[in-house]
């Protein structure tokens, strides 16, 4: 893999954007007017790097059986390779075993898994789980319905005009009532990074739970479940180089075991008979079905990758062009940036006068830059900050201070096109 820049010691060496590009096909495209494409939606989901794209095409060229069932050599080769996965990803996000670490389709079924397995079946009326104003809607909606049916209630601390969580509001919202706190390491509108290992600490002092979303976490800044202290924590394996259709929920070992199983069905079961069922040890207790094996292992080379490139110094080149991102947009008349936490992922979302941020990202989207525009999956967000929609420019590690000329070029375009019409 051609990431390194010289041949000093990878620690100090700088990220380079140029070069790491050279591992993604798809960035090889060009679009308008012969220009090459520049891709700034990594919020949504990111490109694919010739090592992931390998991995499971070599999955399904030569390992492709199933998991955890026949003898054979390839349903023997495909267990190795998913389980080989589990492991590889466990250690990166820190996590003390593989019991604790389960295979779902992504973020969204992590939080949705925890709804159905521990909320309703621990929760009781009267009951607050605690969520921030900055959540995405998968972190947001399943603790609204496991809330409803049970009696309880969600309590949504406000954020602060530069986008952080207002943490006195926090403190004071934090009461006895509080069973679990849900909240996102990193925005997916404002960038910010919430202090999660202090609001976990907060929720233990309490005698709560805390569940981490590190959706957009996970792809850019060292992560360490149990530094974190997290009881729960997911994300999607699309957001960090990985296949789409995978994704991975954390949880204490203790937690799973008291869970009620989510889905289930075949891999999932010890015993069926004719009017019950015992279920599997943990994590396939929550693995019903033929998972996406192709998918568990595109991810496990998707965190050899970034572990590969150093996340210290992806975190560190995201760092550095984020700030050269906020200076170039902020230059712009008539640019409103959302969102100015001191501590920040890649993620800006912005509006520009008179012009619909649909508009923006499909004039950007003519000049070969694709960016995002809606309301994001965040819509009390959206009413909070009193816009019905943002545009939102989002970084990755082959991004460089060349794709965000190009932004800022096209967003002047915009300008001038918009306000001459
Ligand atoms: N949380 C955050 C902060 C996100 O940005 C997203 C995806 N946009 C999700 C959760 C849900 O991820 P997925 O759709 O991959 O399940």
């Amino acid at each position: 893999m051609s990431v390194l820049t010289s041949k000093e010691p990878a620690e100090i060496q700088a990220l380079s954007p140029q070069t790491v590009r050279a591992d993604f096909p798809a960035l090889d495209r060009i679009f308008a007017d012969q220009q090459r494409l520049v891709y700034l939606d990594n919020a949504a989901t990111t490109q694919k790097p010739r090592a992931v794209l390998e991995a499971t095409r070599r999955y399904y060229e030569e390992s492709a059986g199933n998991v955890h069932r026949a003898v054979h050599r390839l349903a023997a080769e495909a267990t190795e390779l998913y389980e080989a996965a589990r492991q590889r990803i466990a250690k990166f996000i820190g996590a003390p075993s593989t019991r604790s670490m389960v295979f779902t389709h992504g973020a969204t079924e992590g939080f949705n898994l925890v709804a159905y397995g521990w909320a309703r079946k621990f929760l009781k009326a009267g009951d607050e789980i605690l969520v921030t104003e900055m959540e995405h809607h998968s972190n947001f909606v399943p603790w609204q319905r496991a809330a409803q049916e049970r009696g309880a209630v969600v309590r949504i601390a406000p954020i602060l005009e530069d986008g952080t969580l207002d943490r006195v509001a926090f403190a004071r919202l934090l009461t006895p009532r509080v069973k679990l706190v849900a909240v996102t390491h990193a925005s997916n509108v404002l960038g910010t990074v919430n202090p999660v290992a202090e609001l976990i600490a907060a929720a233990h002092a309490i005698g709560a739970l805390a569940l981490v979303d590190a959706a957009q976490s996970a792809p850019h800044l060292p992560l360490d479940v149990r530094a974190l202290d997290a009881d729960f924590l997911a994300f999607s394996g699309h957001k960090m180089l990985g296949p789409t259709g995978i994704g991975v929920l954390y949880a204490r070992e203790t937690l799973l075991e008291a869970m009620d199983p989510f889905l289930t069905g075949g891999e999932m079961i010890s015993k069926v008979f004719d009017d019950h069922a015992t279920w599997a040890d943990i994590p396939q207790k929550f693995e019903a079905g033929t998972p996406h094996i192709a998918g568990a292992i595109g991810l496990g080379a998707a965190v050899d990758y970034l572990e590969r490139l150093g996340r210290e110094r992806v975190r560190q080149h995201e760092q550095q062009l984020t700030a050269y991102a906020l200076e170039r947009l902020g230059d712009l008349p008539g640019l409103r940036i959302f969102g100015r936490a001191p501590e920040r992922v890649g993620v800006i979302s912005f509006a520009l006068d008179g012009v619909h941020p649909h508009d923006v990202a499909q004039f950007c989207d003519q000049t070969g830059v694709a960016i995002r525009a809606g309301h994001l999956c965040a819509q009390p967000l959206m009413h909070r900050l009193d816009v019905p929609a943002l545009s939102r420019a989002s970084l990755y590690l082959y991004n460089a201070t060349d794709d965000v000329d190009r932004l800022v070029e096209a967003l002047q375009a915009a300008q001038r096109f918009f306000h001459a019409t």
